[in-house]
């Protein structure tokens, strides 16, 4: 799968896939993420890519131009035009479904906002356009970043045998993941769970199951169509209600 996302801050997203499960998945040639510096597609000879709102107004607003340019450069590139996505506070939500569907197009393209965002005319170019949250960042890079990570952990065998997709919260439906321990056995007075050491795989399952359902009634009973309530309280206090 290729990805392509179109920035005025490459250097900033360099770091997010050049480690870990993006770059082993890139090595084996799972995976091709492409950076590309917008002002390179300005027609500005300066590279210019912003200017002031039509109708007065605070702040700058990034020309249309410059991602209209760079699909057509990378559709030439390719060879087909990539499915284009336009990170915007004002999209859709991005989610684990939206994941894994994203994950069967073959070339995907990105588009990163700053100022005070982008032209309308660019969500008319954009095949989606796509938030990651109600919240609104000072650009379209870490939201990239973050549906290339989710999205890329849904292509087959980008996630190796250290890790499994299946077993992750949101993964086959609306539960959350249940919880994991590991070594030391007990620590601080804090134990795991003694069902997790019987060695019987059944109970094991059945065991996991259940907390899986505990966890989403206790933190995302939304999830399974109950009214979130209290959702600003933190951990602690939910598990320890008083
Ligand atoms: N004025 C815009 C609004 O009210 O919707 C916000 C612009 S924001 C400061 C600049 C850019 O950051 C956006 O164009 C978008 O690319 C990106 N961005 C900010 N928050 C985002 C979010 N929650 N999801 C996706 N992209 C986001």
């Amino acid at each position: 799968m290729r990805f392509d996302i179109v920035t005025l801050y490459p250097d900033m997203l360099h770091p997010c896939f050049s480690q870990g499960v993006l770059l082993g998945a890139q090595e084996k040639g799972l995976l091709a993420i492409h950076l590309h510096d917008l002002r390179a597609f300005s027609p500005d000879p300066r590279g210019i890519v912003d200017d002031r709102p039509f109708g007065g107004g605070a702040g700058m607003v990034m020309r249309p131009e410059p991602f209209f340019r760079a699909v057509d450069a990378l559709s030439r590139e390719i060879g087909t035009r990539p499915y284009v996505i336009l990170l915007s506070p004002q999209g859709v939500r991005f989610d684990q479904a939206l994941a894994k569907e994203l994950a069967r197009k073959g070339a995907v393209a990105l588009l990163c906002g700053r100022y005070e965002g982008v032209d309308e005319r660019v969500a008319e170019l954009a095949d989606l356009e796509l938030s990651i949250g109600d919240y609104v960042l000072a650009g379209g890079e870490l939201p990239a970043a973050v549906v290339v990570e989710a999205t890329a952990r849904m292509v087959p065998g980008v996630v190796g045998r250290h890790a499994s997709a299946a077993t992750d919260s949101f993964y086959s439906g609306p539960l959350l993941g249940y919880p994991q321990y590991t070594r030391p056995r007990s620590f601080r007075g804090l134990r795991v769970p003694e069902v997790l050491v019987s060695g019987d795989h059944e109970r094991i399952r059945r065991w996991r199951l259940r907390q899986a359902w505990r966890k989403t009634l206790q933190h995302r009973p939304d999830l399974l169509g109950l009214r979130l309530e209290r959702h600003h309280q933190d951990t602690k206090s939910r598990r320890h209600p008083r």
